[in-house]
């Protein structure tokens, strides 16, 4: 099992992505933001995602040199087609439009259709709250990626359908809310099943509908389902992502005969200076981070986090440590790189 360097990872993913076609600099953001989550222990979105991303340009599902195109805009909204480029990319470029708008008016909304994959949604809200603006990100999969049953039922309906959420804070790490509105996204199973261990209890039912802990039953035929987070609470906010990606920011939404699962984005981008000082707004946030702190700990709990506080954390463990990769991924990343020509870490 390899435990390898974030700079050696950065590297073979920079590498692999160059010889895909992705330009320069974009090759080398793609791999910061699929190493990052590594590092801030979300391997689901990390460089596990590596030979998923080389098989969707091998069969022309994405396109490494395309460039995002605004399709409508006004002051505050724009509509944009990511036109089948890399997630990471796209979701770059419209979150950078949103801040912008922001800036100018105050308050933005910026929906995006046809992009890749985006991976964590984490290093795009971040992108906003590095210049004391709140962004929500919303993202479905275009109406495809379908793995959750609606509450009740047991047949998949809707995608892993993720939000984020964050907002710059004074002495603490920006607050940081990024969650799939399922228990856990498939990409957790795609680990779990990897590492040939079982899920937890609650992430999954197989097509009886019956809970499992076994991975396998969300893959095989009839396939099983990926459980809503807080039950009914997270079917609700997997709706609500739906509505807002998929049909406000027209990138489509579910249906019996789904196109190609691209990302769609919805992003809503707050000026927080329109509304107090961001020095304020800072000092404020940890004021109340403070007061949440204060309370007593739980029976077995060593420890009151903020939401964004685990991932820097971890980042700072795994930076010294290297990072945990298992056999199987391990595999999967070093045989599409030398099949693109690319060499594995010595
Ligand atoms: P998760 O269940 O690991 O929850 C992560 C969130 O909970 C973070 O905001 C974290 O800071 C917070 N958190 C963790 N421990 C905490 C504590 N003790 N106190 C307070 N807050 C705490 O997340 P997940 O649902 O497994 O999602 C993992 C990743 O998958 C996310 O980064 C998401 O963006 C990504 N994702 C992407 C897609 C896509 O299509 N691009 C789809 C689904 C999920």
């Amino acid at each position: 099992m390899p435990t390898v360097r974030a700079a050696e990872l950065q590297r073979l993913g920079q590498d692999v992505f160059r010889a895909i076609g992705v330009p320069e600099e974009d090759a080398a953001w793609m791999a910061q933001v699929l190493v990052r989550a590594n590092l801030q222990g979300h391997d689901s979105h990390g460089v596990i995602r590596i030979p998923q991303y080389v098989e969707e340009w091998r069969t022309g599902k994405l396109n490494p040199k395309a460039k995002p195109r605004i399709l409508s805009e006004s002051p505050t909204t724009a509509l944009m087609d990511g036109e089948a480029g890399f997630g990471q990319i796209v979701a770059r470029e419209a979150m950078t439009l949103a801040i912008r708008k922001a800036g100018g008016a105050g308050v933005a909304a910026v929906g995006v259709k046809r992009s890749g994959h985006i991976g964590r949604l984490a290093d795009y809200v971040e992108m906003a709250s590095a210049q004391d603006m709140i962004a929500l990100l919303f993202v479905n999969a275009s109406g495809a990626g379908q793995w959750m049953a609606p509450w009740g039922g047991r047949e998949a309906r809707l995608s892993t359908n993720p939000l984020a959420f964050a907002c710059p804070a004074g002495a603490t790490p920006p607050i940081l809310l990024d969650i799939a509105t399922t228990t856990a996204p498939e990409g957790k199973v795609r680990v779990k099943r990897n590492r040939r261990e079982p899920v937890p209890l609650g992430w999954i039912i197989d097509a009886q509908g019956e809970p499992t802990t076994d991975p396998e039953a969300l893959y095989r035929t009839p396939r099983g389902t990926l459980l809503p987070m807080a039950g009914h609470k997270g079917y609700a906010l997997a709706l609500m992502v739906e509505i807002l990606a998929g049909i406000l920011g027209r990138a489509g939404h579910v249906c019996e005969h789904p196109g190609l699962d691209y990302n769609g984005l919805f992003i809503i981008a707050l000026d927080i200076a329109r509304f107090l000082p961001p020095s304020v707004f800072r000092a404020e946030v940890d004021d109340l981070t403070r007061y949440l702190k204060s309370s007593a700990l739980a029976p077995g709990s060593s420890r009151i986090l903020t939401p964004g506080e685990a991932e820097v954390l971890t980042e700072r463990e795994r930076a010294a440590t290297g990072i945990f990769i298992e056999e199987e991924t391990w595999t999967q990343i070093v045989t599409a790189a030398h099949q693109l020509g690319v060499a594995g870490p010595a």
